[in-house]
């Protein structure tokens, strides 16, 4: 396999759909793993209560661990909550644990309540963990933590399932993104759309997938994540599928994915110049 290329600059990417089940997690950690495999260094940030991603990712999230919470509280630096990832050398983690569900609520009354997530995201900060990658997982909500999510990125990678009703929401979304640019991150952009969980036998999966790309052209990933077993099982056993199953059609259909994002730049274009 080879490596895939480090970016000139760092990428923040924020994994946001505020319906769940979509793959947002799943997509989060299965990319990072695959980024992290080929030699690029990344930092997952468990943005979701629930804190899937850590678990995916072999990292502790019991209550009491340090975390994102104090991270957002500004107790404790980024540095103190982010651990090695068990899922591959460079994968680094800040886990979520179950404090973060009240911080929706406590955010609220704080100062800089859209920023709290940012602030702590300093270059210097990422310069200490040296990662080229920081993917962001977020909670199925377009609630505080989500922009904080928004604000703290440049892309946004939005990740539609190949199911009924996958475009639904989509417009608030969209539209949730543009206030942030207009008055909070106006680097933000959607970058990359991924088409996850689609099933071959399905007229519908096809339907979507056409739909999907003429709404959105180029922005949409060539590679289509294919609904599996094993990508499904692997979190089960606290693992990605990258480790589970490598060479599952689910793990590689996430290697091709990651490749793609890291061949073509934050912009979310392909390269024509050669470069
Ligand atoms: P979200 O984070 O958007 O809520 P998840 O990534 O947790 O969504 O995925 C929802 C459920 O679907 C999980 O049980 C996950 O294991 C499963 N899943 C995700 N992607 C696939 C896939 N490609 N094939 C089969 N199951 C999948
Ligand atoms: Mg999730």
């Amino acid at each position: 396999r080879h490596g895939m290329p480090r970016p000139v600059h760092r990428r923040l990417l924020t994994v946001a759909n505020q319906k769940g089940g979509v793959g947002k997690t799943t997509s989060t950690v299965n990319l990072a793993a695959a980024l992290a495999m080929h030699g690029v260094r990344v930092l997952v940030i468990d943005l979701d209560p629930q804190g899937n991603a850590s678990t995916a990712l072999g990292v502790e999230h019991r209550l009491g661990t340090p975390s994102v919470y104090e991270v957002l509280l500004g107790e404790i630096r980024l540095a103190e909550a982010a651990v090695e990832s068990t899922a591959s050398p460079n994968l680094l983690c800040v886990p979520a644990t179950i404090d973060l569900a009240g911080a929706e609520i406590e955010l609220v009354s704080m100062v800089a309540r859209e920023q709290r997530l940012k602030q702590a995201l300093t270059p210097d900060a990422l310069d200490e963990l040296d990662v080229d990658y920081v993917l962001i997982d977020c909670p199925p909500s377009l609630g505080l933590l989500t922009v904080n999510a928004l604000v703290a990125a440049d892309e946004v990678l939005i990740p539609i399932q190949c199911e009924y009703y996958a475009l639904e929401g989509l417009g608030q979304l969209l539209s949730n993104i543009d206030l942030v640019r207009a008055h909070l991150n106006t680097d933000l952009h959607v970058s990359t759309i991924l088409l996850t969980m689609y099933d071959g036998r399905t007229k519908l999966a096809d339907q979507v997938t056409t739909e999907v790309r003429t709404h959105f052209g180029p922005t949409v990933l060539r590679t289509v994540i294919p609904r599996s077993v094993k990508v499904s099982e692997a979190p089960g056993y606290s693992q990605t599928v990258l480790a589970y199953d490598p060479g599952s059609r689910g793990a590689m259909s996430y290697v091709d994915a990651a490749r793609e994002i890291a061949e073509r730049g934050a912009s979310g274009r392909i390269r024509t110049d050669g470069r």
